[in-house]
């Protein structure tokens, strides 16, 4: 039987005006439409719950998009971001309310300024597909009939024409956007052979409009200039040479007086892990893939972590070689969040003193004179970050204005002046040689095992009922709702968009019904799950294609995970290794 078409699709929803809302099931199906197919995937039970979910795939002889903009995994990725944010551009200008509740919507997942691998759009040989959600029109729970076809076989045809034909975009922008893309995915590549933990060119805009608005400041911003003693320039494939301010590895301090910047440009290190649109100012600004931002986080729940590199002797005897809470301190929680990163493979840390615990970060020679060694459990991450380095080779860039011990450690030092960094490195070292500490280092010869921990089944009673995974709710970037559980996410400093939370709910879902055996390391488990998503795509976390996904790194899920409240784990037999 051949697909039903746009006219059929026209009868149907006319037959349906003025039925009762479930009525609307019928139309769940294939369409061909002129230029495209539309699939009705699922029907939303009434005007006011989660829309329903559709797609549009448009043949390659229609859209016809050069090869050569998904030619390699970095411009696929950008081609389809492009054509995310033209579509939502598109929808948005036709928007009409049509009706009660959600009626006349029609959205693809909210997104923001990083150029992400996401599930609302997939670019092959042979289609381009676009998936989002419309909101089937009604007055109360009557169906509106005839604005369903307005809304379906009027205004989606003109959406998909201006949006997801190539012959209807602006070429030199959209191989803009894919050059850009790639150029960024290059300059990260080439960190490591020039062994810089992150890059910041000149020219880049790193201050944002607001706390809660991602875009660049615009006039009052200053653009970034690299000292010429630390400027480093790079070859790139599209756009040529770029020189600015390459952080080496090893410990690099960032200094400056209050509302100087540092925060500003420790957040646009954080974040260089993604590719950010054109226009973004933070575009060319890059940093390894393994590195984390962590901070203190009291309160939060720690599973059988060992954190006895930081903490020991804690009263009543607890063990800190296998450390569980249901609410840590600020530092056993920022000790614990390290020693988390480390065993998910972090060979960058990021941590800035607004988000830090103070006792975590220093103990001076008055606190060491009033309070003995064997009456304070932690050594200060002071005493332990050279050791990082040396022992596992792990960087780590902090954010420090408020204290000067730090000199004694750090391989580079930049003061930030007006928002400007100089290379303070000599004089730093000078001072710290002027004036002594006179502290005594409290942190031994060797950081300490690093040790991988094995996640067990969760408890019984926290699954749903049957072998169902728990129900998934994500209500902001910064709280993912599993079952009956809420996890708070807002710790994960580099988890952007809410696409990502959706994607890491259904791993950490899987994760518990299938991985945590009992038997697998935690980060064994994690690798499982990035294998099958890398093997197919994010259609492999869940039942049914879903437009509302975005990717996320290893390292963040394992950051995820450790926040589930209901985690419990045991340590591997041998500290350090796997099983
Ligand atoms: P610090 O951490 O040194 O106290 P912040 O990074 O929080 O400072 O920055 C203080 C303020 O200055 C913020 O409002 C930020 O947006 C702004 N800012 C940061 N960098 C720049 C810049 N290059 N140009 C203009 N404003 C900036
Ligand atoms: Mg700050």
């Amino acid at each position: 039987m051949a697909m039903p078409t746009v006219d059929d699709l026209v009868h149907l929803l006319m037959r349906l005006d003025g039925k009762s809302y479930k009525a609307y099931k019928d139309i769940q199906g294939r369409y061909q439409f002129d230029a495209f197919v539309l699939l009705v995937d699922y029907v939303q039970g009434d005007p006011f719950a989660a829309p329903s979910r559709v797609r549009v795939q448009v043949p390659q002889t229609v859209a016809q998009f050069p090869a050569s903009l998904s030619a390699t995994h970095s411009r696929a990725v950008a081609l389809r971001d492009f054509l995310h944010r033209q579509f939502a551009g598109q929808a948005q200008r036709s928007q009409t309310q049509r009706g009660s509740g959600k009626s006349g919507l029609m959205a693809i997942a909210p997104i923001g300024q990083q150029v992400l691998d996401r599930s609302s759009v997939c670019v092959s040989t042979t289609q381009v597909e676009v998936r989002f959600v419309v909101g089937l029109p009604a007055r109360g729970r009557t169906i509106l009939g005839r604005q369903a076809v307005e809304l379906l076989c009027e205004d989606l045809p003109q959406i998909v024409a201006r949006s997801l034909l190539y012959a209807a975009l602006d070429a030199a922008q959209l191989r803009h956007h894919v050059e850009v893309g790639e150029d960024a995915d290059a300059l990260r590549q080439q960190l490591g052979d020039r062994q810089l933990v992150a890059f910041i060119p000149n020219g880049a805009i790193l201050p944002r409009q607001s706390g809660v608005d991602d875009r660049p400041l615009q006039e009052a911003a200053q653009p970034f200039q690299a000292p010429a003693d630390l400027s480093v320039t790079f070859e790139r494939p599209n756009q040529g040479s770029i020189t600015g301010l390459g952080i080496p590895q090893g410990i690099t301090l960032i200094v400056g007086g209050g509302y100087h910047g540092k925060s500003t440009l420790l957040r646009a290190i954080a974040l260089g892990i993604y590719n950010h649109i054109p226009g973004d100012g933070r575009e060319q600004v890059v940093t390894r893939l393994d590195a984390l931002k962590v901070r203190a986080e009291d309160g939060r729940s720690i599973a059988g972590v060992d954190i006895s590199p930081f903490i020991n002797h804690l009263p009543q005897g607890r063990s800190t070689t296998h450390f569980s809470t249901e609410n840590a301190s600020g530092s056993t929680s920022q000790a614990a969040s390290i020693m988390e990163a480390l065993e998910a493979g972090v060979r960058v840390l990021l941590v800035d003193e607004d988000t830090s615990a103070t006792n975590f970060m220093i103990r001076d020679r008055r606190m060491q004179a009033l309070v003995a060694k064997e009456r304070e459990p932690i050594t200060p991450f002071l005493d332990k970050i050279r050791q990082l380095y040396k022992d596992f080779g792990v960087s780590t860039v902090l954010v420090m204005g408020g204290s000067g011990d730090y000199f004694e450690v750090a391989d580079t030092v930049l003061a930030l002046t007006d928002y400007a960094p100089e290379n303070v490195t000599a004089k730093a070292k000078a001072i710290a040689i002027q004036y002594k500490t006179h502290r005594t280092a409290e942190g031994g010869d060797r950081f300490g095992a690093l040790t991988a921990r094995v996640p067990l089944p969760p408890p019984t009673d926290l699954q749903d009922a049957g072998d169902r995974p728990p129900k998934l709710k994500v209500r902001a970037v910064d709280e993912l709702v599993l079952g009956r559980e809420t996890v708070d996410l807002s710790a994960l400093e580099q988890v952007v968009e809410v696409g990502q939370v959706r994607a890491m709910g259904a791993a950490i879902a899987h994760l518990q019904t299938n991985q945590f055996d009992g038997r697998q390391t935690l980060m064994e488990a994690v690798d499982q799950v990035m294998g099958a998503i890398a093997n197919t795509t994010l259609d492999a976390l869940t039942p049914y294609p879903q437009g509302d996904l975005a990717t996320f790194r290893p390292i963040d899920l394992a950051t995820a995970v450790n926040r589930v409240r209901s985690l419990r784990t045991k340590p591997t037999r041998h500290p350090g290794s796997h099983i």
